[in-house]
Order: structure tokens, then C-alpha cells, then sequence
């Protein structure tokens, strides 16, 4: 095999969408987040499995991700759209039954009088300033938006992955503020402010990178592995460098792999010198540059050469990675290769 191999567990989604559903009360509906192609690994099969699994409600980001998900779960689950109702949306929104979470005075008007009569939700700015209508604009449009029936009413939270900031709590405030006593199902919290408490609960949640095994879900099942083939092995003598601009050089009798896997493939060239790659559990380290499409390991310390070397998988998550890397499991999982030989596993 040429290209390297990325396993998906589609039943450990579904498991960690399940612990997340666990967290909140019976009355609380645990949807799924599955923009961008499901956080890189699939949007299609991710939420055709979900939706089997009991997902009642898709969020993705545009319209064209929502018809997409909507062709692979059919007609029934509701799929909210973050960016709401945009100019030359309408035939989308129209014809694949999605919702816009409404963002602005202006959005509404586009709907309601585009599509009047068609779901549609209300996204709030409770205080992260990135999406949502602020408080005066929401009160200015508050009695039109009641009448013609929301289907839901949320906000996003900033600083959800530490329970400790101040805005946590501030947002919820403002947020209640915005909403109480309306009679509107709401919705306030990803995964981080599922792990917030019930406070931050309301009627849905909107987990997304926890059902991927993401932090800051720190008990999630892992999903995805990566495995990458050995294209050939070297013996170096030592002071012979390695790689581009000849960072690395052997500091004593060493052997190199090269792996068929690099930056194209999102993995990222901050990992230059800083990976690790695991040879069935022996860490290896990562020899010099990151190439486009390459990657030199140090396997000195193996008795034998391996045929592939693991990136992620049990010994290494995608936030293990991420820190190497210095950015977050999101980043690491939005960037994984299409080129990738991808295997939807149910394991
Ligand atoms: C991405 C996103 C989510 C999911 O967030 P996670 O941190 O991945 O759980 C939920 N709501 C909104 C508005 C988002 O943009």
C-alpha cells in the first residue's frame, strides 16, 4: 500500500455521543455537530451512523455542508445550519429541508421572507462576539421572531473548555437574560459546556469534537488511527544529516525509515523534530523536517524494520499529537488527508 491508512471507528462516535447523552437529563436532547465533513473524518458515514445510533439533530456551519448531510441521513433528523440563512441560500435550504440558525435583523428578514413558513432557528450573541444577534438587536426583532415560531434559540460559549473563566458564567447570565421566559426550547453548550454542569444544559446540547475523542471530553473513546507504510530504511554513519536543511544528524550509527506521509497530508510541519511515531508500541522519534509528503523516523532502537509506523492510535491521540505539534485535537483531526486510504470500521 502506497498510501497511508486512516481507521475510523464509527461505534466509538456513536459510544462517545452516548456518554455525552448520559451527562444531561432526560430532558435534555443530545445532538451532533458534524460540520466541516465531520470534524475530517466523514460527514456522510458519521452521520449516517449517528442518525442509527438515535441523533435526532445535525449542526454544521453552511448550507452546502447541510445538503450533503442530508442526502446521507434522508429526510427526519434536523439539520441546523450555524451561518444561518445566507444570500443565495434559499433553493439549498428549501430543497434539502435544512435550518438556519438566524444571526441578524437582516437574515431574518432574507427567511422569513424568502421562505416564510420554514423552520428556522435564532443564534444570540451572549458576550464571544463571533456569531448571533447582540441584545438589542434580538429585542427589536424579538415579538416577529415569536410569531413565526422558532424552532430553537442558542448561543456559544468562548471559554467552555475551562470551567474556571469568568465568562463562562457570564455568558450564561446574559444568555438567560436574552431567553427566559419565552417558552423557546434553547441551547447553549458544546462539549465543554456539557461538562459545565446542568446549568449550562438547557433543552440541546451541540457536542462536536467530543464524539471525535477530542478534549476537552477527557474520558472519550478514541477514533481514528493512522497508519503509515515504510518506503525504505537507511543505515547512517554518524554526523550524515537528514531531511530538509539538515536539522537532524545522526549522532551516532543510526538507521532512518521514510514514511509515506507529511504536511499535504495534514501533518503539520511544527512537527518537525517533535513527533513521535510508535512501532507497535516502541516510540520512535521523528528525524528532522516534515516534508510535503515524507516523513524520516529514527529506528535505531527496533530489532527489526517495521513495515509501518503508527501516528495516532492507543499510544498517541489526537491531543497527544496536537501538543507536539502546539495546536488543539481539532486542528490535527480538520486537517487529516482526503488522500488518506480512509476504513470505516465498526469494531
Ligand atoms: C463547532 C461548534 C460546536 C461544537 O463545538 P465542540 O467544541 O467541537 O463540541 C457547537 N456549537 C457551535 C456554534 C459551534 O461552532
Amino acid at each position: 500500500m502506497g498510501s497511508a491508512r486512516l481507521d475510523i471507528n464509527l461505534n466509538a462516535i456513536a459510544e462517545n455521543w452516548r456518554a455525552l447523552d448520559g451527562k444531561t437529563g432526560t430532558g435534555t436532547e443530545t445532538a451532533a455537530v458534524v460540520k466541516a465533513d465531520a470534524y475530517g473524518l466523514g460527514s456522510g458515514p458519521v452521520a449516517r451512523h449517528l442518525a442509527a445510533a438515535g441523533v435526532r439533530t445535525f449542526f454544521v456551519a453552511v448550507a452546502e455542508e447541510g445538503a450533503a448531510v442530508r442526502a446521507a441521513v434522508g429526510p427526519g433528523p434536523a439539520i441546523g445550519i450555524f451561518s444561518g440563512h445566507m444570500a443565495g441560500d434559499t433553493d439549498l435550504i428549501a430543497a434539502h429541508d435544512l435550518t438556519p440558525m438566524l444571526n441578524s435583523p437582516a437574515q431574518m428578514d432574507r427567511h422569513l421572507s424568502a421562505l416564510p413558513g420554514a423552520a428556522f432557528g435564532i443564534q444570540l450573541d451572549s458576550g464571544m462576539n463571533r456569531l448571533g444577534m447582540e441584545p438589542a438587536e434580538w429585542e427589536a426583532v424579538k415579538a416577529r421572531a415569536l410569531e413565526a415560531k422558532p424552532w430553537l434559540v442558542m448561543s456559544h460559549l468562548a471559554c467552555a473548555d475551562d470551567p474556571d473563566h469568568p465568562q463562562n458564567a457570564q455568558q450564561l447570565a446574559a444568555f438567560r437574560g436574552m431567553t427566559d421566559g419565552l417558552g423557546l426550547r434553547r441551547s447553549l453548550s458544546a462539549t465543554g459546556g456539557i461538562l459545565l454542569g446542568p446549568d449550562y444544559h438547557f433543552d440541546v446540547t451541540r457536542p462536536g469534537v467530543g464524539l471525535y475523542g477530542g478534549l476537552p471530553f477527557a474520558t472519550a473513546l478514541p477514533v481514528v488511527q493512522l497508519t503509515l507504510p515504510v518506503v525504505q530504511c537507511r543505515d547512517l554513519l554518524p554526523g550524515e544529516p537528514v531531511g530538509y536543511s539538515a536539522t537532524w544528524v545522526a549522532p551516532r550509527p543510526s538507521r532512518i525509515a521514510t514514511v509515506a506521509a507529511g504536511y499535504a497530508d495534514g501533518l503539520l510541519r511544527s512537527l518537525s523534530g517533535k513527533a513521535t511515531l510508535f512501532a507497535k508500541g516502541t516510540p520512535c522519534p521523528l528525524a528532522g523536517r516534515v516534508s510535503m509528503d515524507l516523513l524520516t523516523i529514527d529506528i535505531s532502537d527496533l530489532d527489526e524494520d517495521p513495515e509501518t509506523l503508527e501516528i495516532l492510535g492507543p499510544y498517541q491521540g489526537i491531543d497527544a499529537l496536537a501538543d507536539a505539534a502546539g495546536t488543539i485535537g481539532y486542528e490535527i483531526l480538520t486537517s487529516l488527508s482526503a488522500r488518506y486510504d480512509r476504513r470505516y470500521g465498526t469494531a
